[in-house]
Formats: structure tokens, C-alpha cells, sequence
């Protein structure tokens, strides 16, 4: 019981932590895997991220059913979540936002790479899923289960899977790092773009990527990002 009061806290935090970086606005979300289930997992109702409190948090089954709904509307992208919770049984945490940085390298040939040692955190391969490849015309949301789960076959191993036209999923070991990925996913996007206009950067190379994948979601340090962070968001009523 301890673990899931905690594991809610955790994830009320990471909705403001996530809104106060501008990772998230009106929409885009976090989930944690129950701590005592790990058929279930915990996310607010569909709530923008900086309102969420304690009262919005919702179990779901890993196919996207409330547990006790209480007349709590869901996310209709919760999909996203459960399908990368049977994907990748070692996740512990998704988030989904449409981070404005993101979204032009997933429409265009430009990959997103690790440009700098904290872009590290989104790992070596950042595919790009396509929606209209397996389900042709839609509103580009994921509504269901099969959608979800040809966004989780394309994230594969990796950390992040972008969304073409729409935004990014990320996966984490924990909430922390999930939240901490989301960001410098972001921060990355931000600082390749700047320097692709100044000319051809210099990326990471794979070796650089792995070991400051390693320092920077080590528990010290993600750790003390999310002190950092927490205290950015003056987080309150938690
Ligand atoms: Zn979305």
C-alpha cells in the first residue's frame, strides 16, 4: 500500500514537472506501472498535466480498462501506455506528449540524434512510427489497442519512438527516468536544430551515447534531476 500512495504522488509530480518544462500543455501524459501489479498501471484522468492532484488518478488494465472509473473520463490515448507495458516488460513508466521541438523530425528525413552528452538520454536509434502506414487516414490519435501496439513494434528497444505528425511516446525503467528522458528529449531537439543551422554538427558517437546513457540515468543523477525539477514546478498539495 505504501508502494502505491507513493507511486501515485509520483506520478501527480511528474504531470507538473512535465507541464512547468513545457514538455506537455493541454495535453500529453505520464503513467507508472502499479507497483503491485505489473498487469496495471496508474495515470491521471484526462486532465491537462498541471491540474492533475491526487483525485485524478486512475488504474487501467494493460488494455486500456478502468479499474473503478468513478465517472472519470479517460485519456483517449491511454492505449499508448499499456501497449508499451506488454511490449516491454522491464518499463516501468510512458509518457506521450507533442512537444513542438519534436514534431519537425518527424516530418522530414532528419533524424533525431544525440547532439549533446544530456541528449544522450534518448538513446542511439529514435524511430519514427507512421500511423498512416497500417491505418491510413485518421485523426493521427491512437484510440486503440492495435494502434498502440504497432507504436510499441516500432519503439522495439529502443527508449523513444516518435509519432510522424503528432509527437513522441517514451519509455522508462522508472518514473524518473521516463520524465528525465522526456525533457532532455526535448532539450536535444532544440539544440540539433540550432546547430544544423550553422552547419553539419557533430553527433555522439554510438560508444559516447552508451556511456553517457549510463552516467546520466544512474540513480545519483536522475535523482537529483528530480529534486531539481520538482522544486522548479513548486509542486504543492502532493
Ligand atoms: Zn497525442
Amino acid at each position: 500500500m505504501e508502494k502505491l500512495v507513493k507511486a501515485i504522488r509520483d506520478v501527480v509530480v511528474a504531470n507538473r514537472i512535465l507541464a512547468r518544462e513545457g514538455v506537455v500543455d493541454a495535453y500529453g501524459h505520464v503513467s507508472i506501472r502499479h507497483p503491485d501489479n505489473p498487469e496495471h498501471y496508474l495515470m491521471s484522468r484526462s486532465r491537462s498535466p498541471e491540474l492533475v492532484t491526487l483525485d485524478d488518478i486512475m488504474e487501467f488494465r494493460l488494455d486500456g480498462e478502468p479499474i473503478d472509473d468513478r465517472g472519470r473520463q479517460p485519456y483517449a490515448e491511454r492505449h499508448i501506455h499499456g501497449a508499451i507495458y506488454e511490449k516491454r516488460p522491464e518499463m516501468m513508466s510512458a509518457v506521450h506528449n507533442h512537444s513542438h521541438d519534436v514534431i519537425p523530425y518527424t516530418v522530414t528525413p532528419v533524424k533525431l540524434r544525440p547532439v549533446a552528452h544530456v541528449g544522450a538520454a534518448i538513446g542511439a536509434e529514435v524511430p519514427v512510427w507512421d500511423i498512416r502506414d497500417n491505418f491510413g487516414d485518421t485523426n493521427l490519435l491512437v484510440m486503440n489497442m492495435e494502434q498502440g501496439r504497432d507504436l510499441a513494434d516500432t519503439l522495439a528497444d529502443n527508449q523513444v519512438v516518435l509519432m510522424r505528425g503528432h509527437g513522441c511516446a517514451v519509455s522508462g525503467r522508472s518514473i524518473y527516468e521516463s520524465v528525465m528522458v522526456s525533457i532532455y528529449l526535448q532539450v536535444n531537439a532544440k539544440l540539433q536544430a540550432n546547430a544544423m543551422n550553422l552547419g553539419e554538427p557533430v553527433y555522439l558517437s554510438p560508444g559516447e551515447i552508451s556511456q553517457c546513457h549510463e552516467t546520466f540515468m544512474s540513480d545519483f543523477s536522475v535523482d537529483r534531476a528530480w529534486e531539481y525539477f520538482r522544486s522548479r514546478a513548486n509542486v504543492t498539495g502532493v
